[in-house]
């Protein structure tokens, strides 16, 4: 027997077994949905991306239905609620989560409340017990999407959620190689309706990224652990560099989401987000940097940072806002990259 998962490259089966067709199953999805099921406590379906997950868990709402969402939640999260409801899909609500009285009250006549925690990419953190018992007292579902935080860190089903999502292309396969998505739940009544969509829609993971997926995730517990070091030397230091006017990072004291996440995380994670004063100050800095590297995405191996403003659907972002994906390179010449990137930015002209 070997060791690894097989990599079935079929896109039909002979007629007799339990598949048919490659859209509808696939070995190394089962083994992928096997372990990220187990690392958060329900049933997992993988999907072709993080926002095939997302679409699917909100292609299971009624026409009409009515979502609410935090203001600064995954921006694609945002513009996907956006394009349904103007095409008079469903309504949506965007509120600030971490103001969970407000949450509530938006949740009046909701299907369903969206949440993320810490959120991409101010790494804000809301109160996922309270908000998850609230909503459901009125009837509400709720969706968490863990992507920043991976299971290691934080279970929303143990919460109560009914739905998790995650970006597997970050933390979960952690080499920046693959996009992938997966929903995880706990009824079977969801992961049906959610079987339903995925065949329906097709947005079907490939073996071979499911396979690389697995290959990550066998190292997800070190990486992490290595990583989030590395973000709380970071973030203690940024915080005493004259040019940075404002760090988030919930492992900080001083966050406004440390408390919280004491609560209901076992580790801070590998996410922050710091100021300087402008966004022409922000790419400054990330053009500066020559370890880490100025690129979108995030939970892999290596560094990455971006100035979040760049991109549409950011209302809530600070212009100068820079987002870090902190990875797992020696610490010292990351800060000693970023300081200097930093001080450059004091330095006079010419
Ligand atoms: C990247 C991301 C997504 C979307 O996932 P893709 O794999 O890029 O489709 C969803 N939520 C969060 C928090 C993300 O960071």
């Amino acid at each position: 027997m070997p060791l690894n998962v097989g990599v079935v490259l079929s896109s039909t089966y002979r007629a007799g077994g339990d598949i048919l067709y490659g859209r509808e199953g696939n070995s190394a999805w089962s083994a992928l949905e096997d372990v990220v099921g187990r690392l958060e406590g329900g049933r997992c379906l993988v999907f072709s991306s993080g926002i095939a997950a997302v679409a699917a868990v909100i292609e299971t709402l009624p026409a009409g239905a009515s979502v609410v969402v935090d203001q600064g939640s995954y921006n694609g999260t945002r513009r996907l609620l956006a394009d349904l409801a103007g095409r008079g899909r469903l309504r949506w609500t965007a509120v600030d989560t971490t103001d969970a009285g407000a949450t509530l009250d938006a949740c009046r006549g909701a299907s369903l409340l969206w949440l993320e925690s810490p959120t991409n990419p101010k790494c804000d953190v809301c109160d996922l017990p309270a908000l998850i018992g609230g909503a459901h007292d009125q009837g509400v579902a709720v969706a968490v999407d863990n992507t920043f935080a991976t299971p290691l860190l934080q279970k929303p089903l143990e919460m109560g959620a009914d739905f998790v999502v995650h970006s597997v292309t970050k933390l979960l396969a952690g080499h920046s190689d693959v996009v992938l998505g997966a929903v995880v739940a706990r009824s079977d009544a969801l992961i049906d309706a959610l079987v339903d969509r995925r065949t329906l829609h097709g947005a079907i993971a490939g073996p071979l990224e499911a396979f690389l997926a697995l290959q990550g995730l066998r190292t997800l517990a070190v990486r992490l652990e290595r990583a989030q070091a590395n973000a709380s030397v970071l973030a203690h230091r940024l915080v005493e560099h004259p040019a940075v006017t404002r760090v988030r990072y919930p492992g900080l004291a001083s966050d406004p989401g440390h408390a919280l996440a004491r609560r209901q995380m076992r580790g801070f994670g590998s996410m922050l987000a710091f100021e300087v004063p402008d966004a022409g100050q922000a790419d400054a800095v990330c053009s500066a940097t020559r370890l880490a590297v100025n690129a979108t995405s995030l939970g892999g191996v290596e560094t990455l940072l971006e100035r979040r403003s760049r991109y549409g659907f950011e209302e809530t972002t600070p212009a100068g806002l820079i987002r870090v994906s902190v990875g797992i390179e020696n610490v010292e010449d990351l800060w000693a990259d970023l300081g200097s990137a930093l001080d450059a930015l004091g330095a006079p002209a010419g």
